[in-house]
């Protein structure tokens, strides 16, 4: 275990299925949302260590849903990935300025989202993990 969990907000189940199953064999608690407005729900109540968040979603799309985790006090600390199949022109900039820490396109590059994870999860300063 590696004591971090990752809440992934997807609403295609196979991707849900398939990126939950790797990262949990590499140590991660993985938590699913399967739209925009159970993401936000899901980060307030759990407060994951970070978020992997899918761009296309219904309800609440993934760039209004990041806005509204940067917009509150109980989730703006949170890193959040944008995770997304788009590859328009300026897609990662409008992720980034919506908040997005970080941005990847799918097919996920699974070893460089896991870098990124590491990456974060080294930022990552709760007390207990320095001890
Ligand atoms: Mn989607």
């Amino acid at each position: 275990m590696t004591g971090t969990t990752i809440l992934y907000v997807e609403d295609n189940e196979d991707n849900a299925y398939m990126l939950s199953r790797r990262l949990r064999r590499h140590g991660y608690e993985v938590l699913l949302a399967e739209d925009g407005a159970a993401g936000v729900a899901a980060a307030k109540e759990q407060q994951p260590d970070m978020i992997l968040m899918d761009l296309n979603l219904p309800v609440m799309d993934g760039w209004a849903a990041t806005k509204a985790l940067k917009g509150c006090d109980l989730t703006a600390h949170i890193p959040v990935i944008a995770v997304s199949s788009h590859v328009l022109p300026g897609e990662r900039e409008i992720a980034l300025a919506a908040g997005c820490n970080e941005y990847e396109t799918k097919p996920i590059d699974f070893k460089q989202l896991l870098a990124k994870i590491r990456q974060f999860e080294s930022l990552l300063t709760s007390p207990a993990r320095s001890m």
